[in-house]
């Protein structure tokens, strides 16, 4: 077995980390960790620590780790069928069968899934997807996407730039011209004083509005947003909030993409965020909970109403020229099989939201009162404490304390892991989903 310090030699010469300050791991001072195995909730390290994954990697590993029915599902793919592509009506037992499962469960006005590998392509699919309607409908015009100030929805180019959040911009030339960004529906740091949620819910509805009108309404095909705003910080909506967007983007032939990439499957404690807030969006973007993160895969659930655009565009214009090499891949499917399968056994959607309202209740119990929480927030299994120089002007540390990530590299060495999220002094808690109350308990306690 190769030694720790060969390893970290390796890494710190050989391998390009993703969202990572470069400099800093080349010369060996940023943070390393060599994760080693993981079971249940807790990754394990070279170093030897043992750590409780506050966070599912990357708010992915839903069923948590070392699941053996997983495991062996793709085990069983890799033997009898490892790939065939998915081009041209191909397909495999696997990922016939996960299409049924996630049909079966995406909300009723929903046709067909498309799979990808992650989110991000899966929303480059979607925005695609969105073009080629407006396209097939005679409204070339109709393109630009609205999503909002703190959303996540990847890294790609496209996707990059429907990110709202200034890091994933920022050298790289984006947003690109396609993409206006809106109002976060971010109460706690937006609203104006003595604003009710719902005022503030009609405020954000009406930047969105005044922005549609500034554009022009035959100019914007789609609005973008994620049930419960993730990366950005935790946040979920107001009271109110997706009503009054959605009466917008219906007065203006808007298309609606819930990403729900980290709410689908169950994280809010119910199926979709879309359920869960009475949303019906014309297309979803799933990804991590699909599949725990066992293998990579995505997808993109498209509507009825742009599933009868596509089909007339197939008629007209034959093949749809959009595809993956490993789009549907049979070892991601099985993956997704097995995932789905253990998360009805386990009643997991459930358990999300029993646990996640007890973590959410126990740390505002133990926090709510500190002066330097400014917001204790969640929704199912996601939980975010905000920190502030000064309860009642709600004022910011310096940027430069880094408070955020010091908490967070406090927490680690007390044996948790929890994520500074990018913008703001945030703890980020989105635990797997089979987390037990022991566990909130340690997590609350650290
Ligand atoms: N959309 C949302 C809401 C996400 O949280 C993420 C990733 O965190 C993505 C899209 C991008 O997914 P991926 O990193 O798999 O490309």
């Amino acid at each position: 077995m190769l030694t720790n310090d060969q390893l970290s030699k390796w890494d710190r010469e050989s391998l390009f980390h993703p969202s990572t300050n470069l400099g800093q791991f080349a010369r060996g001072e940023g943070a390393q960790r060599i994760v080693s195995g993981a079971e249940g909730v807790y990754i394990t390290d070279r170093d030897g620590n043992r750590l409780l994954d506050g966070f599912a990697g990357l708010y992915c590993v839903n069923v948590g780790y070392g699941r053996p029915e997983i495991a062996e599902a793709i085990a069983k793919q890799a033997r009898e069928l490892a790939y065939y592509h998915a081009y041209a009506g191909h397909g495999s037992e696997a990922s016939i069968t996960l299409a049924k499962m996630v049909m079966d469960r995406a909300p009723g006005h929903m046709a067909r899934v498309y799979f990808g590998l992650g989110g991000s392509d899966a929303n480059e699919t979607n925005i695609k997807l969105v073009w080629y309607y407006n396209n097939i409908r005679g409204l070339p015009q109709k393109k630009k996407v609205i999503s909002r100030w703190r959303g996540y929805h990847g890294s790609g180019l496209m996707t990059g730039s429907l990110t709202g959040l200034e890091l994933f911009h920022k050298k790289f030339d984006l947003p690109l011209a396609q993409v206006i960004h809106t109002e976060a529906p971010y109460y706690y740091r937006r609203q104006d004083a003595g604003m009710s949620e719902e005022q503030f819910s009609a405020h954000c509805a009406e930047e969105l509005e005044r922005l549609i009108t500034a554009e022009g309404a035959d100019t914007i095909a789609a609005f973008i947003g994620e049930p419960v705003l993730g990366t950005g910080g935790i946040v979920p909506p107001p009271k109110g909030y997706w009503d009054a967007i959605q009466k917008v983007l219906a007065r203006h032939d808007i298309l609606l993409i819930a990403d729900e990439v980290v709410t689908g499957f169950g994280r809010l404690g119910s199926m979709f965020g879309s359920d869960h807030y009475g949303m019906t969006p014309d297309i979803i973007t799933i990804a991590k909970g699909l599949t725990s993160a066992y293998a990579p895969l995505s997808g993109s659930i498209v509507g009825q109403k742009v599933w009868d655009v596509l089909m007339q565009g197939s008629d007209e214009y034959g093949v749809l020229g959009h595809g993956w090499t490993y789009s549907a891949h049979p070892i991601g499917a099985a993956a997704g099989i097995a995932n789905l399968q253990l998360i009805d056994k386990l009643g997991l959607v459930e358990n999300a939201g029993r646990v996640g309202r007890y973590l959410n209740d126990r740390m505002r119990a133990a926090l709510g009162d500190h002066p330097n929480v400014g917001e204790i927030r969640g929704e199912g299994m996601l939980c975010a404490v905000e920190l502030v120089r000064d309860r009642d002007s709600r004022g910011f540390f310096d940027a430069a304390e880094g408070i955020g990530g010091k908490a967070v590299a406090a927490m680690l060495k007390r044996g948790v892991i929890a994520r500074a999220m990018p913008q703001g002094d945030i703890i980020g808690l989105a635990p797997p989903l089979c987390l037990t109350e022991a566990e909130a308990d340690a997590i609350v306690d650290a």
